[in-house]
């Protein structure tokens, strides 16, 4: 709408208008219990029918197996990189990591605490532009699980396919915070999936893992009861006060991904964008670059640098002017980053691909 911006944040990052409308004629009295989600006990009916609904549809969505808990909590991501070695192995565990950016290496370097992690491949020589081969990983045959980071929000970086573990027991786990529900995923490949909701659906404050239930129960004993999986599993993730009003926007989230066809149609869409702005990139003599190895580009964070490097503020103020905001690069990289997820309407970036082409012009 008119007094909206088109938001290329990576997280927080732009919902669905219709959900923000949808919470707006809710938020006062909800379905009227007369009151607000936010002033809701999470005990009570209405909060547990909302919450429900939740997992119900994302479970549906990830057409996610009965064998698998969802667990909605808090801490963020970051929270997870404890929580995931607290609850999956001894002090003495070895892990593997495939490291393809910055979420990944901190994600290492978390775990270090709590048990034996490897880098077995990092994409840091190569600055983080590109996805290994995985024929070539010297996977350590003892690993308890390998850990990957299924997109790279930093640099764009995103996993195709997914690596498989080199022994029976050992998971695949996967941190999907900024590609979570942008396309079908085959649950049953991982151990677990981890994501913060604030890229893709929904604000900060929920974080939600999805774990095979066979795995809940074996936490160490130092692990705070906050990130102890079973305590959340045995509690359907109510063993304390919840980030109510946050599961109450993702559900929201949930249901209009639903109504869009589920995630066969959204990724195709998703493409849809992705390929416009990639081709406008590639397509412009290198007056615009994308480091990344084509086969292996984000969907959903697509970093791009200037070849004349001084028009890059300038570039970003005069989209400012048109309302296209946050398409600054991360400030360790630098340049320019576009995130279109999910809420990024393809009108977002048909204007930003038409800006680009008429910057060009005039500075090319
Ligand atoms: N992993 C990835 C891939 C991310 O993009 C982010 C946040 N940008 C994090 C982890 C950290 O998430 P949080 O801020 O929710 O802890």
């Amino acid at each position: 709408s008119q007094d909206r911006v088109f938001n290329f944040a990576a997280g927080p990052a732009t919902l669905p208008e219709i959900v923000l409308k949808k919470a707006e004629s809710e938020v006062y009295n909800w379905r009227g219990s007369g009151m607000s989600v936010m002033e809701m006990s999470h005990r009570g009916k209405e909060f547990l029918s909302i919450i429900q609904k939740a997992e119900s549809d994302l479970r549906t969505l990830l057409q996610i197996p009965s064998d698998y808990a969802v667990l909605f909590l808090q801490g963020g991501a970051t929270t997870q990189f404890a929580a995931i070695p607290l609850n999956l192995c001894t002090p003495d565990d070895p892990v593997d990591f495939i490291v393809t950016g910055s979420w990944g290496d901190k994600a290492f370097k978390e775990a270090t605490k709590y048990c034996k992690p490897s880098v077995i491949w990092s994409g840091k020589s190569d600055k983080y532009t590109k996805i290994p081969s995985f024929d070539d990983l010297q996977q350590n045959p003892h690993a308890k699980y390998l850990h990957i980071c299924a997109n790279e929000t930093i640099h764009g970086v995103e996993f195709k396919n997914y690596p498989i573990p080199n022994n029976k027991e050992s998971l695949l786990i996967a941190d999907m915070s900024s590609n979570f529900c942008s396309k079908p995923v085959d649950v049953s490949k991982f151990g677990l999936i981890y994501a913060g909701a604030q890229k893709n659906v929904g604000p900060s404050g929920v974080t939600i893992v999805i774990i095979r239930k066979d795995l809940i129960g074996n936490a160490q004993e130092i692990t705070p009861v906050m990130l102890d999986y079973k305590i959340h599993a045995e509690n359907n993730s109510l063993y304390n006060t919840p980030p109510c009003y946050g599961i109450y926007m993702c559900g929201l989230v949930f249901e209009d991904l639903l109504a869009q066809g589920g995630l066969v149609e959204v990724e195709k869409k998703n493409m849809k964008k992705a390929q416009i702005l990639y081709d406008t990139i590639d397509q412009s003599n290198g007056f615009y670059r994308c480091p990344v190895e084509k086969s292996v580009r984000s969907l959903m964070n697509v970093p791009f640098t200037l070849e004349k490097s001084e028009l890059e503020a300038e570039f970003i103020k005069e989209a400012a002017k048109e309302k296209m905001v946050q398409l600054k690069g991360h400030r360790s990289v630098g340049g320019m980053r576009a995130s279109i997820y999910n809420a990024m309407p393809l009108a977002g970036v048909e204007k930003l691909v038409a800006f680009m082409k008429e910057f060009q012009a005039r500075h090319g």
